[in-house]
């Protein structure tokens, strides 16, 4: 059975030596409590919930599933009194607004107990993961009379929240949504409609399900201009603001699928159900985007999560599994064979897990600190900023993590040989887990789009012009520190190769549009990397600055971890350039026939 430990010790590296978060977020007003003393107990304390409370379900939760009957959705055993646990200590509500029962606590704080709870139970984890993307949603854009009587319920986590986009003819495209909004006499609307793979749609966890639904109002203008989004709650408050009657929604059916299956995927049938418009007419989908673009950064944490409790497991084994010895001398003389650890190869799938999780966990508290700015800071400039990296980094967070946590969770299972095919030693359940995080909440390619058609151009460029200038800063204050030479070079070279890629990929888009989506998937990539470059660089030198008082061995394994990274992960970016400047006509001139 795998286990999990929380990486505090990495947590707090990042947060307080690597981003010296401390001081950022103590001086933002509303946080002048936040001492390092309580970013590390809740830390601690949410690492122990995790390990204690939640990976221990994580296993039987995805042998026994969810089961479905006569509408109900019950899930996996523990899971309910384990809700229960989680709600009680005040878990899901750690960055909600005081006012509302939450404690006001940064999102940075939160966004690091995402991660643990992605390692330990990916599928627990979705239960309030979309409870808080409602609350963020109906925060901005309910009026009072919603945000009273619904979000207290929300932050306590007794009532939960789902969100309802897709239907059996319409994924991607949201403009083809059909489910029908039409206007009661009281203010209200009767929804009817069928959504499908609705996560947390029906379960036994709360006392009430709260739905955020896209719709469409009778006279609706076609596509994406006309659709309005809508609070339905599956019970309708009572006159004391307790789960009443019966609401027109049900389950019709919950999915069977790969992995994630303690998490109720859920077919949704709305009939003249009552619903409350949030927001203005034919807006819904801009307001929905508050809440899926906080989903998409919680779904990249999972495949760091999932890509560090895997890397955990796999570490332990090959310190155990002996098989062959070491091409370079015996290494246990005392034992048949070497342990695994000693060949190369499986240093290289270690190490890759690690020099990527490693690095999506600085780029995510980076980017979670800049939502705090971005929320709170007196100043508008850098409100702005902050906003604009958030922006640009939010389809990387969310396609990158979960597409290295795929490969990685897959590497990891490979170095466990034939046992990490086999269902007791829990590999093959983070893998299968792992790759829905690629899919849902926007495929991975429908981020890259959304990263080189929409992130690249809005505002002249302002988003990628603000953050290659943190890059070329960063460079040129480095410059001349020839200890750091070995970081800063390919970091410098990777920046450079992005930034020419970045103007030619522009350019190319004038003249032919196909070149954005040819390029969309491998540019994401090399822009990640070269993110990642800029958190390694920086990484090592904050261990090189500390190594000499350190018996721990902490610093000189991030230096070496950062060496990995540069020389071995890094350069896939080449690669990349190289297929990206080949042009849209290699897939694009070949006839529909031909396929
Ligand atoms: C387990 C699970 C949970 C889910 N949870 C929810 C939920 O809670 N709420 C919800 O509303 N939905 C949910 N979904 C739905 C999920 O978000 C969609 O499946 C996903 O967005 C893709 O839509 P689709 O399946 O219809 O695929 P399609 O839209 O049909 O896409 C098929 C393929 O075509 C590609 N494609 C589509 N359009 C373009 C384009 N313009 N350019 C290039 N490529 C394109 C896609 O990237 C994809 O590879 C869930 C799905 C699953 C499986």
């Amino acid at each position: 059975m795998p286990s999990y430990k929380a990486p505090i010790r990495d947590l707090q590296f990042v947060f307080h030596e690597l981003l010296e978060a401390d001081e950022t977020l103590g001086s933002l007003p509303g946080f002048d409590e936040v001492s390092p003393d309580l970013v590390d107990a809740i830390l601690e304390e949410g690492g122990k919930i995790c390990e204690e409370l939640l990976h221990p379900l994580n296993q039987s939760g995805d042998q026994e599933g969810c089961r479905f009957e006569d509408g109900q959705v019950t899930t996996p055993k523990g899971f309910k009194e384990a809700y229960r646990t989680f709600i009680e200590g005040g878990w899901p509500s750690l960055a909600a607004d005081p006012e509302l029962g939450g404690q006001g606590l940064p999102e940075t704080i939160s966004f690091m107990l995402e991660e643990m709870l992605c390692s330990a139970n990916v599928s627990f984890s979705l239960y309030p993961g979309l409870t808080r993307g409602a609350i963020t949603a109906l925060s901005h854009h309910a009026n009072d009379e919603l945000k009273q009587q619904y979000l207290p319920k929300m932050v306590e986590g007794t009532w939960s929240g789902t969100m309802c986009l897709t239907e059996p003819h319409c994924g991607t495209d949201l403009g083809l949504v059909r489910t029908r909004a039409v206007p009661n006499d009281d203010g209200s609307y009767a929804i009817s409609g069928t959504k499908i793979f609705i996560t947390g749609g029906e379960h036994d966890l709360t006392d009430n399900i709260i739905h955020l639904v896209l719709a469409r109002l009778p006279d609706a203008p076609e596509g994406v201009r006309g659709i309005s989004l809508f609070l339905v709650p599956k019970r309708l408050p009572d006159a004391n603001n307790e789960p009443g009657e019966n609401n027109g929604v049900s389950c019709g059916s919950i999915e069977h699928k790969m992995g994630i299956k303690a998490s109720a995927t859920c077919v949704m049938n709305f009939d003249g159900a009552t619903g409350f418009l949030v927001g203005p007419e034919n807006k819904g989908l801009a307001c929905m985007f508050t809440m899926m673009n906080s989903e998409r950064l919680a779904i990249g944490m999972q495949g760091l999560g999932l890509g560090e409790v895997a890397y955990q497991n796999a570490v332990a084994y090959a310190k155990e599994r002996i098989q062959s010895r070491s091409a370079t001398g015996i290494k246990a003389p005392d034992k048949a064979a070497d342990p695994l650890l000693v060949h190369p190869d499986i240093r290289r799938m270690l190490l890759t897990t690690r020099a990527y999780n490693e690095g999506a966990r600085a780029l995510a508290t980076w980017t979670a600190i800049n939502i705090d700015l971005a929320h709170r800071h007196p100043d508008p400039q850098i409100r702005e900023e902050a906003d604009d990296y958030v922006a640009l980094i939010t389809p990387i967070i969310k396609a990158f993590f979960s597409d290295y946590g795929y490969e990685t969770t897959t590497l990891c299972q490979q170095v466990y040989g034939g046992h990490g095919y086999i269902q007791e030693w829990g590999m093959e359940q983070f893998v299968r887990d792992a790759r829905i995080a690629q899919i849902y909440e926007g495929t991975n390619g429908i981020q890259a789009l959304d990263l080189v058609r929409r992130k690249l151009f809005i505002n002249d460029g302002r988003l990628p012009k603000r953050f290659f200038s943190l890059l070329d800063s960063y460079i040129a204050e480095n410059r001349d520190d020839a200890a750091l030479a070995e970081f800063i070079d390919p970091l410098r070279e990777a920046n450079t190769l992005l930034q020419e890629l970045t103007a030619w990929l522009v350019a190319e888009s004038h003249k032919n549009p196909d070149e954005l989506g040819a390029a969309a998937t491998d540019y994401l990539r090399i822009f990640a990397l070269t993110t990642f470059a800029w958190l390694w660089a920086r990484m090592a030198q904050v261990a090189q600055n500390k190594q000499d008082n350190d018996n721990s061995g902490f610093y000189q394994t991030k230096i070496n971890t950062a060496r990995f990274f540069m020389g071995r992960l890094l350069p896939q970016i080449h690669g990349l350039n190289i297929s990206i400047r080949s042009g849209s006509d290699l897939m694009m001139a070949l006839d529909e026939s031909a396929f």
